[in-house]
């Protein structure tokens, strides 16, 4: 397993949509092997592909946010929203790619969501409150859109304004 490098907003990879995965092979394995690794070592509860500038639709996740509690890391190929419900619900977002930065989201409350797993199995399953919003803002990562993408204009400019100072220092270093 290896740590992988997260980019950060502003990145041309960051909106691009993600290609769908076909072959469910060791190297699809490894990449979600790695995805989780970097996403616990960040730490986050989600990391999408892109984020690590591999262009496939692959994210992982585990919410599971209590001190000791048993982790539940979850791995979901080409995964889509086939469901969602009326009642919403707002959460405060951040993003790997977006360090530091938080902000309020309004999504649907739950969702249902078709996935493959990395043998290709086909999988259907219900999410709510902080497992809901995680899989869509992962799922929005696969289509090259970011929380920020939500919020008013002069939020993000602002936003994307501090990020593009960080990564001149990150450079600097
Ligand atoms: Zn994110």
């Amino acid at each position: 397993m290896t740590l992988k490098p997260i980019l950060i907003h502003p990145d041309p990879r960051l909106k691009k949509a993600c290609d769908p995965v076909t072959e469910f092979d060791k190297a699809l394995a490894a990449l979600a092997n790695d995805m989780l690794e970097t996403m616990y070592d960040a730490p986050g509860i989600g990391l999408a592909a892109p984020q690590i500038g591999v262009m496939n639709r692959v994210m992982v996740m585990d919410c599971v946010k209590e001190e000791g509690g048993t982790p539940a890391p979850m791995t979901l190929v080409n995964p889509h929203v086939v469901w969602e419900s009326e009642e919403r619900n707002v959460y405060e977002e951040g993003c790997l790619s977006i360090p530091g930065q938080y902000a309020d989201v309004e999504r649907p409350k739950m969702v249902r969501v078709t996935w493959q797993d990395i043998e290709g199995k086909a999988h259907e399953q219900e999410f709510d409150e902080l497992w809901a919003t995680c899989v869509q803002h992962e799922i929005d990562h696969l289509n090259g859109t970011l929380f920020i993408d939500y919020l008013k204009p002069m939020k993000r400019q602002m936003i994307t304004r501090k990020m593009q100072k960080l990564k001149r220092e990150q450079m600097r270093e």
